[in-house]
């Protein structure tokens, strides 16, 4: 069991206090490096979580100043950086990524209240220059309502920063469901909160349980006015038809299908290094992770030979363990997934050119350790190239001239990020400019900061997180005209 000053107790958390589900009932939560239990988590249900919607709606009943908000979100993201180190160890025993990677996604979650709070004052009122009508013109930025907040588990605490931020900043109270593969960050959080705040109870609320019943209760209730869900674009789609009944808005941030592609002009060395350091994020589990990687032929084989180089250097093993690039894969549906993409494209003619792949699907229990696999010659219709890998399997795709990479990186139903090395940067802008993906690297493979928006085209979601754009996700726009 996991033993953290943060986790005491393991509960939900709904009006300022911490309960167990009406039933008593809990689910496990797993090591997914030793499937060690690290905690009983209650799940509750549709019950709870309408009492936690109705104890967030009692607080907008009184509605909070920009400089009190300010404070809240300038006191989070202190606290978050002072506690990063243990809110980092709990991210890593239940998600599996290394230590460090998680005290840095601590650190990446800081920086969003940080963000929202020096940007805040975008939220107050404006008068018009301009006076139509012989009237003073007034916009006002007001709270949705209650929101609700649903998280994945691939970043525990760095998804609901970007949402609880932009909550805070719009003074909207919110119900949070996280993933309950990785519940135990937020309940740490929530206990940060509660410890170090003064909010008032029932501003923030956590509600841990089975996906069902706590989701469609936020969805059919009529005081959540905006859910903001980041998850599969599968289940995304469902919280659309949803939607429907109440005219509720959605944030939605989906999955991704990333094409990562180096021109023959690119600087090797820069998009080899920049290749490692977005793949293997997360043991190549994130969302803007370079699912496809075309290269051009005539620089398959120097490219191929840099990142094999590189690649022999990474450490797969327990995140908790000094050294270790690489973590296990979530769990077996996650393994299961990796090696049906490897096998299909070494079926249909692949060649794997790195890696021992393990031959045999997953067994029962934990310690889904993937190790790094390269594969050259992957041709559009492999499994690999249609659908989030979701592992640590790079999957080559030589091509020979712009138009027809332009035309392959677009071809697929997602649009969340991609990346493009060239030496000549207009072609880099020219090409960057025609992928349909709402963040697209230009001789970085870097993803989102706090400090600019992001979020997906086509189906990967609408809305943005991040940004100044981010800001405006939880506001009604509300327009007073009054004569002069
Ligand atoms: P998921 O299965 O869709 O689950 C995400 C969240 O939704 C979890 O809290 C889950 O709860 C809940 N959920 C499951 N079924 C639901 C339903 N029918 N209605 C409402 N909520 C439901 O996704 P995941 O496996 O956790 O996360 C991986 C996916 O997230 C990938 O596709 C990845 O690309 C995407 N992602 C996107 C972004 C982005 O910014 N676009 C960022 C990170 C991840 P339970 O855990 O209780 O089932």
């Amino acid at each position: 069991m996991i033993d953290s000053p943060l986790l005491n107790p393991v509960h939900a958390h709904i009006q300022g206090r911490w309960v167990a589900a009406d039933s008593a009932r809990c689910f496990a939560v797993h090591n997914p490096a030793t499937g060690e239990q690290l905690a009983e988590v209650p799940a509750l249900g549709a019950a709870e979580t309408a009492r936690a919607i109705d104890a967030a709606r009692h607080t907008l009943a009184t509605p909070h100043s920009l400089v009190q908000r300010q404070h809240w979100l300038e006191d989070i993201a202190r606290v978050l950086r002072e506690n990063k180190e243990e809110l980092g160890r709990i991210v890593t025993l239940e998600h599996g990524k290394p230590w460090q990677e998680g005290q840095g996604e601590v650190e990446y979650a800081a920086g969003f209240f940080a963000q929202c709070a020096r940007q805040i004052h975008e939220l107050a009122p404006r008068t018009l220059a301009d006076t139509p009508r012989d009237c003073r013109w007034t916009v006002h930025y007001r709270p949705a309502g209650v929101v609700g907040l649903i998280t994945p588990w691939n970043f525990p605490i760095g998804m609901i920063a970007k949402k609880l931020s932009a909550a805070i900043a719009a003074d909207c109270p919110s119900v949070i469901k996280p993933s309950s593969k990785t519940p135990l960050t937020l309940i740490a959080l929530m206990k940060l909160l509660d410890e170090h705040l003064d909010l008032p109870a029932g501003y923030v609320n956590l509600v841990t349980g089975p996906a069902g019943p706590i989701s469609e209760c936020l969805m059919g209730h009529p005081d959540v006015r905006v859910v903001s869900f980041t998850g599969s674009t599968g289940v995304g789609k469902r919280l659309i038809e949803q939607s429907a009944a109440e005219v509720k808005k959605l944030t939605l941030e989906l999955g991704g299908n990333a094409p990562y592609i180096v021109f023959e002009d690119a600087d090797l060395d820069a998009a080899a290094d920049n290749f490692i350091g977005n793949k293997f994020r997360g043991g190549g589990q994130t969302c803007v992770c370079a699912n496809r990687l075309y290269v051009h032929q005539a620089v398959e084989q120097a490219f191929s030979e840099k990142l094999i180089e590189r690649v022999s250097r990474l450490k797969v093993g327990d995140g908790m363990e000094e050294g270790t690039d690489i973590g296990p894969l979530i769990d077996r549906n996650g393994f299961d997934k990796v090696h049906q993409h490897l096998r299909d494209a070494l079926d249909q003619g692949a060649e794997l050119i790195h890696g021992e792949p393990p031959t045999e699907p997953a067994g029962d229990g934990w310690g889904h350790f993937f190790p790094p696999v390269i594969l050259r010659g992957v041709r559009p219709g492999m499994r690999v190239t249609r659908e989030e890998t979701f592992g640590p399997l790079v999957a080559m795709i030589a091509f020979d001239n712009e138009e027809d990479v332009i035309a392959q990186a677009n071809d697929t139903e997602f649009g969340l990020a991609g990346y493009v090395f060239s030496g000549d940067l207009a072609r880099g802008a020219r090409v960057a400019g025609r992928l349909r993906c709402g963040h697209v690297g230009l001789n970085t493979g870097t993803g989102p900061t706090p400090e600019a928006p992001f979020g997906g085209m086509k189906e990967s979601g609408y809305g943005r997180e991040g940004g100044q754009e981010g800001l405006f996700e939880f506001v009604e726009v509300q327009t007073i005209p009054q004569p002069l």
